[in-house]
C-alpha cells in the first residue's frame, strides 16, 4: 500500500495526506469504538504524527473517558466536529488516523482485528487476518520495518 493516500471530515475545513503506508491498522470492535463511531467498529491507521501532512485546518482534540483510565483524547473538525485522528495514552508523535475519512477508505485494510469478545454478533471477519478476544503482542505482530519506526518515536 502506497503512501500519498488523502481524506478529511465533512465540511471540508479539515485535509490531510498521509505521507507514507500506516505501521500498523487496527480494526477495534471494544465498546468504547463503537460508541463512539456510533458503528460496529472503527478502523485505526497507525501513523507517525509527522507522516500526516495538514492540508487544511486544525482539528480540536476532545478527552473522552476511558475503561482503562489512561487518556484518549480525540481530534475533531472544529466545523462539523468529525472525528479523524486519536491520540491515545498522550503520545503526540503517533496517530490512529480514522480511515473511513480517507477519501478512498478501502485503500486501507485492517491487519488485526482486537476487542472481538464485544464484536457484534453479524460481523463475519476475515479468514488469514489475525483476530484476538483482547488485544495481542505487538512484537510477533508488527512487521520489523514497523516496529522499528515506532521505537523510533517511541523509544
Ligand atoms: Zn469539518
Ligand atoms: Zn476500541
Amino acid at each position: 500500500m502506497a503512501g500519498g493516500l488523502e481524506g478529511g471530515c465533512s465540511c471540508g475545513a479539515v485535509r490531510y495526506r498521509l505521507m507514507t503506508a500506516p505501521m500498523f491498522v487496527h480494526c477495534c470492535h471494544c465498546r468504547s469504538c463503537q460508541r463512539q463511531t456510533g458503528s460496529a467498529f472503527v478502523i485505526n491507521a497507525l501513523i507517525e504524527t509527522d507522516r500526516i501532512e495538514r492540508l487544511a485546518g486544525e482539528p480540536e482534540p476532545v478527552l473522552v473517558p476511558t475503561d482503562s483510565g489512561r487518556p484518549h483524547e480525540i481530534h475533531r473538525c472544529p466545523s462539523c466536529g468529525i472525528a479523524v485522528w486519536s491520540d491515545y495514552g498522550r503520545r503526540p508523535a503517533l496517530r490512529f488516523v480514522r480511515a473511513g475519512t480517507l477519501d478512498d477508505a478501502s485503500a486501507i485494510i485492517p491487519d488485526v482485528h482486537i476487542f472481538t469478545r464485544s464484536k457484534l454478533p453479524w460481523v463475519r471477519l476475515p479468514q488469514g487476518v489475525p483476530a484476538f478476544e483482547v488485544y495481542y503482542d505487538l512484537k510477533t505482530l508488527w512487521p520489523a520495518e514497523s516496529q522499528e519506526r515506532r521505537r523510533a518515536i517511541l523509544g
